[in-house]
């Protein structure tokens, strides 16, 4: 079993029928590139800042950042990684050296996004870090916890504003880096017609997705059960985005646990996914998962789990 698993490190992640797909990983240490890259990950998909700002009294400097992102750049060898911004919030930032106030509903508060445009000089410090480390290899940058143009348009002005103060300084950084949204908050995944045109990408944060679109706190014990994208109006929001993406040739990835999870290739398949990013425990049963679909017939059957309406009858699907 673990034998077969390790075979399939130098496999091509390939459906049944031939249909090529994309597998990034999502990491967050040096421990998880290394693994990454040797697992054959088609890039970083997802890498979170945050822990470079916790468990410390001070910010992160500049240089600092610059090291991390540019070790992780080389540690793929070539292969794109997708730092994501920073995406703390009053639930975690008691150590990072922002004194946050404690808020009442810090899911729904001054997170993601949302604090980097507070904290304009901590969000320049950061991009101009990014930007330096994609002179050594290809970088690109996506944004937590969009809601709404406006945003995007923001982070874009503060990108150009990072890129001319780099040029100023003669600072080298890649002829090109990429630029995506997260989506997670529904109204992005309803609202993507609405800045498509500002994005490079976008990749479906499904963790935080589930959270907002069924109003279940993802850390609530008691309901666990509920908290699931095993939901209808999930799924068919999840093909809404995927192909409004693939009509308008912009590539779409998730990078939630939901894409982790070897019993959901199936669905997400059907649902017209061709990027996935998880962490690289298990990204070989994924590919396995992957490499045994049928993916002709699964996107035939696409329409039937749409009209499922309720969790008992995707399940049923996902047994045919
Ligand atoms: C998500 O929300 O699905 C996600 C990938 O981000 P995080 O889990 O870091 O909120
Ligand atoms: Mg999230």
């Amino acid at each position: 079993e673990q034998a077969q698993l390790t075979r399939l490190r130098r496999q091509p992640t390939r459906t049944q029928d031939g249909v090529d797909i994309r597998l990034y990983a999502n990491a967050e240490s040096r421990e998880d590139v290394a693994e990454a890259h040797s697992l054959g990950a088609d890039g970083i998909g997802l890498y979170r800042t945050e822990f470079l700002f916790l468990q410390r009294r001070e910010l992160p400097t500049e240089d600092e950042q610059f090291l991390a992102y540019r070790d992780l750049v080389l540690g793929m060898a070539g292969r794109v990684v997708t730092i994501r911004t920073l995406d703390l919030g009053a639930d975690k930032a008691d150590h990072s050296g922002l004194a946050l106030r404690t808020e009442p509903n810090p899911a729904l508060g001054l997170r993601g996004v949302r604090l980097s445009l507070a904290h304009e000089a901590l969000f320049l410090t950061q991009l101009r870090a990014i930007l330096r480390a994609s002179a050594y290899g290809p970088v690109r940058i996506l944004v937590p916890m969009i809601c709404c143009r406006e945003e995007m348009q923001a982070v874009i002005a503060l990108l150009e504003a990072a890129r001319a103060s780099l040029l100023a300084e003669s600072a080298p950084t890649g002829p090109f880096v990429e630029l995506g949204a997260m989506i997670e908050v529904p109204a992005a995944a309803l609202g993507l017609p609405d800045f498509i045109d500002l994005v490079d990408f976008v990749s479906v944060g499904t963790n935080d997705l589930v959270q907002y679109l069924l109003a279940v706190d993802r850390n609530h014990e008691s309901l666990a059960s509920l908290y699931t994208p095993r939901h209808p109006a999930m799924l068919r929001l999840l093909a809404e985005v995927f192909s409004y993406g693939r009509r308008n040739g912009i590539p779409v990835a998730v990078c939630g646990e939901m894409a982790g999870e070897a019993a959901n290739v199936p669905l997400l398949l059907a649902l017209g996914l061709r990027d996935f990013s998880l962490h690289p425990s298990t990204l070989l049963e994924v590919r396995r998962a992957i490499r045994d679909a049928d993916h002709a017939s699964l996107r035939r059957r696409a329409q039937s789990l749409l009209r499922a309406h309720d969790r008992l009858a995707i399940e049923k699907w996902l047994a045919r």
